[in-house]
């Protein structure tokens, strides 16, 4: 059966109006094949407007809705999720390329912060604060803060929304989401998936979700807009430094996942088998297309004949195939401009003397879809395309000998997302997690650099954005804080010891 049809079967079931993506002027592929699978029609300058201007008369209804209670809808969508997994996860599987089980995960994920959410929705807290004046109390308080814009890249393509939606949705704010145009019929799916939830909730406003179809015009649309309080983009590095200003210029509020360029080390004392599958799945996971995938790796000037060879023979025999018909580990690039992107930076990286192993295309299943052999190069520094993320199965790999001069290659890099370390040295491993360590927004020990839960904050540094989003209390990004004085004595004692006595 052609994907255009199981993709429709697929929106079908998920409750999706196929007025919504046929008939429209913006094509959409499965990378799979590289078969068109829809044809939606994207959304005008003036209908953002209209959405925010929605998603503000929402606003004014839900942030008087008492938290626990808008956690009951994140509850609800929770169960909608569960109900929808398989389909949800096949579809995403046939939009984004992931293998079946990838597909599922990230569904999992989103089912994960529903319930990391509903526990939040009742513990909202703030602080209560010592304060130097008698007869006086001092608080935090938080509120919601408004219309969230919620801008997705392609890789992780409902994942995100949830993770900003959950969050959003608890904290008393209407999320309006543009999702990648190459990945915008899962957003619709999402979109049902969560009507259903509203629907069984009953009591929220109208416009409390919306879904914006469309490209970097769209995009800009949502980001320009003075309404929108809080923009949450996640994508390119190139995508950060147009968008971050332009919030920032209004005074709004930005929360940035960008791109990363990130790298293990592996140590004398590392356990080289595990070292060996962590790279592998890090490296080569998602077919190099997450944003935590391992980019660089140091590898000890001891242990590099133990290791490398054996992950050079990883790259050559890992099954490379339709991710919806084999078992493949290496599903499909995205789209061609990906390949093209891969082939001049490892054209690059030759030219800076680095040696490459694999990288070529492999001929599965039509000559519109690009999957390619996932290329590990051999480089005597860090130079040229080892500095940038291409977003696309290449691992640098290089020689170490000092600990203090690695750390500062790990770290002479733009982007500052994720990193690891191997090693069973307690020193080595402390001075990794340390101030003078990684400067990455994750720091991992004995895992790889990919993969992470959502009981933590996730984000990075630098030009990764400085954002967080998920766990721990990245749900503060989606609030705004009052500090609160409360005088119930019957003087008027001014703080500092000021005097200003007028009788
Ligand atoms: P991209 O930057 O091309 O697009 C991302 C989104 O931004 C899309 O929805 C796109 O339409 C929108 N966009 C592009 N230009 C815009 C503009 N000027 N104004 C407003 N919106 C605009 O990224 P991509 O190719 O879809 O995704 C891959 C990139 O995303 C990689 O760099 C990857 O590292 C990064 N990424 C980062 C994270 C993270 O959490 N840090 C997660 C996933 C992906």
């Amino acid at each position: 059966m052609s994907l255009q049809i199981q993709a429709k079967q697929l929106l079908d079931d998920l409750g999706v109006d196929p007025a919504r993506y046929t008939g429209g002027a913006m094509p959409s592929y499965s990378p799979v094949t590289g078969e068109q699978i829809g044809a939606l029609t994207p959304d005008s300058v003036e209908a953002v407007a209209e959405t925010i201007a929605h998603a503000k008369a929402a606003f004014r209804v839900w942030r008087t809705v008492p938290a626990p209670k808008r956690g009951e809808l994140v509850r609800l969508l929770g169960e909608e999720l569960r109900a929808s997994k398989e389909a949800l996860g096949r579809l995403v599987s046939i939009e984004a390329g992931k293998s079946p089980s990838e597909g599922l995960g990230e569904v999992q994920e989103m089912i994960d912060i529903c319930d990391f959410a509903v526990g939040l929705s009742r513990q909202l807290y703030g602080l209560t604060i010592a304060t130097e004046r008698p007869g006086h109390r001092m608080m935090e308080t938080w509120h919601p803060l408004g219309v969230v814009g919620v801008i997705s890249a392609f890789n992780f393509p409902v994942a995100v929304w949830s993770w900003n939606a959950a969050l959003a949705f608890v904290c008393g704010n209407p999320v309006v989401w543009k999702p990648s145009e190459k990945t915008p019929l899962t957003a619709l799916a999402c979109q049902a998936i969560l009507d259903r939830a509203l629907a069984r909730f009953g009591a929220a406003p109208e416009g409390l979700s919306q879904v914006l179809i469309g490209g970097a015009e769209v995009g800009n649309a949502l980001v320009e807009n003075h309404d929108v309080a809080l923009v949450s983009a996640t994508g390119s590095t190139r995508m950060g430094r147009i968008v971050g200003p332009k919030v920032a210029a209004r005074f709004g509020r930005t929360i940035l996942e960008l791109g990363g360029n990130n790298a293990g080390i592996v140590c004398p004392s590392a356990d080289l088998d595990m070292a060996l599958r962590a790279v592998a799945f890090g490296a080569m996971g998602t077919a190099g297309q997450r944003c935590t995938t391992m980019r660089r790796l140091f590898v000890h000037d001891s242990v590099y004949d133990a290791l490398v060879p054996r992950l050079i023979k990883a790259y050559e025999s890992v099954s490379v195939g339709n991710p919806l018909e084999t078992q493949a580990l290496v599903g499909p690039l995205i789209d061609k401009q990906a390949f093209d992107a891969m082939q001049a930076a490892l054209e690059a990286a030759r030219a800076a003397g680095g040696t490459v192993h694999g990288g070529a295309r492999e001929a599965v299943a039509s000559n519109a879809a690009y999957y390619v052999r996932p290329a590990l190069v051999e480089m005597p520094a860090q130079t040229g395309p080892v500095l940038d993320e291409t977003f696309a199965p290449i691992l640098y790999v290089m020689r170490y000998s000092d600990f203090d001069a690695v750390i500062e290659d790990h770290n002479a890099v733009g982007a500052g997302l994720s990193s690891s370390i191997f090693t069973l040295d307690m020193r080595e491993m402390e001075t990794f997690l340390s101030a003078r360590g990684s400067d990455c927004g994750i720091a991992n020990v004995n895992i790889g650099t990919s993969g992470a839960e959502i009981g933590g904050a996730f984000g990075g540094e630098k030009e990764t954005g400085g954002g967080r989003e998920s766990g721990s209390d990245a749900w503060k990004g989606y609030m705004r804080r009052a500090t609160n004085t409360i005088n119930f004595s019957r003087e008027l004692p001014l703080a500092q010891g000021v005097v200003f006595d007028i009788d």
